[in-house]
């Protein structure tokens, strides 16, 4: 069984459909794939239209932007009821956050004589995008020839820091972790110590969030080398956390990031079905295993 359970389409920033995603995951030989674009749900039923033509078992997910103290932290929710009031009001004002700073962005980008910046060229770059995301403007620029590729257009304009930057609400990790929980989702941290954010998240963090009902951390993920893995797996271990792994694969958007490249244990994968289970989620399975 080869499983990856973090992925993403053009309903956020990855560069497939969700239903070619899908296709794309099946013909990679996976069994399992799951669909986790940025705060949104809207790739769901396309990608598992599409599970079902290809047999590939389809795990419903969202990568959600929060915060933890200073740390920017992605929560991957597997499974949740999409339906569910609270969390679907605190992912409107995040994806309210992303749409905000777009102007402002642009605007910036104007300022340093880019001129082709604007509202109407980018929306041609975000195609059926429902979480507009700071790749899209790097799409845009790469677009505009501004820059080779969406690393050079964080590195000179995008990253924290850099000219174009501009923050934008988050939700607080402790209390979506609860929405999530609230909703029937399982909730796991996104490659907690890559880009920026290594060590971050304390063995005490941790701990905190187990008690706040994290069941799970994504430890096999590019971003970890061999040392970050070993240490938070040791953690996970201490405190009865589920070890996932995936992709994280945006498309041409993000290289190296295959499907498959990097995979969850069956084992793991079922203590996220229980858990989803014990919790009455209402989100299917779609897909033959
Ligand atoms: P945003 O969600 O708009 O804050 O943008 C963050 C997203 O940009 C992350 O989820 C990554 O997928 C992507 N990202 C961050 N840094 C880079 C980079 N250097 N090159 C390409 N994509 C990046
Ligand atoms: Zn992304
Ligand atoms: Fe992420
Ligand atoms: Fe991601």
């Amino acid at each position: 069984m080869r499983i990856d359970l973090h992925t993403h389409s053009r309903v956020s920033d990855g560069t497939e459909s969700p239903a070619d995603l899908v296709r794309s995951a099946a013909a990679a030989g996976l069994d399992v794939v799951a669909i986790t674009d940025h705060d949104v749900t809207g790739g769901w039923a396309e990608a598992a239209a599409a599970a079902d033509e290809t047999g590939i078992m389809l795990v419903r997910g969202i990568e959600i932007s929060t915060r933890y103290g200073w740390a920017g932290v992605h929560l991957l929710a597997y499974l949740p009821d999409p339906d569910d009031p609270a969390l679907g009001a605190e992912l409107a004002r995040i994806i309210g956050g992303r749409d905000a700073r777009v102007p402002t962005m642009l605007a910036r980008l104007r300022g340093l004589g880019i001129d082709g910046a604007t509202e109407e060229a980018l929306a041609e770059v975000t195609v059926n995008a429902g979480a507009t995301g700071r790749p899209h403007v790097a799409d845009l620029l790469v677009r505009l020839g501004v820059v080779a590729d969406r690393d050079q257009a964080f590195a000179e304009y995008l990253s924290h820091g850099r000219p174009a930057y501009v923050d934008r609400y988050a939700s607080d990790l402790v209390t979506m972790i609860g929405l999530v929980t609230g909703a029937g989702g399982v909730p796991v941290v996104a490659h907690p110590w890559g880009r920026g954010n290594d060590r971050a998240l304390t063995e005490a963090s941790f701990a905190t969030l187990a008690d706040a009902g994290l069941i799970g951390i994504e430890v096999d993920h590019l971003d970890h080398d061999a040392g970050q893995r070993a240490q938070l797996r040791a953690i996970a271990d201490r405190l009865g956390l589920v070890v996932t792994g995936s992709s994280d694969h945006h498309g041409t958007g993000k290289v190296d990031h295959d499907l498959g490249v990097e995979t969850t244990a069956p084992d793991q994968l079922q203590r996220i079905l229980d858990r989803a289970a014990e919790l009455g989620s209402p989100t299917t399975l779609v897909g033959a295993a």
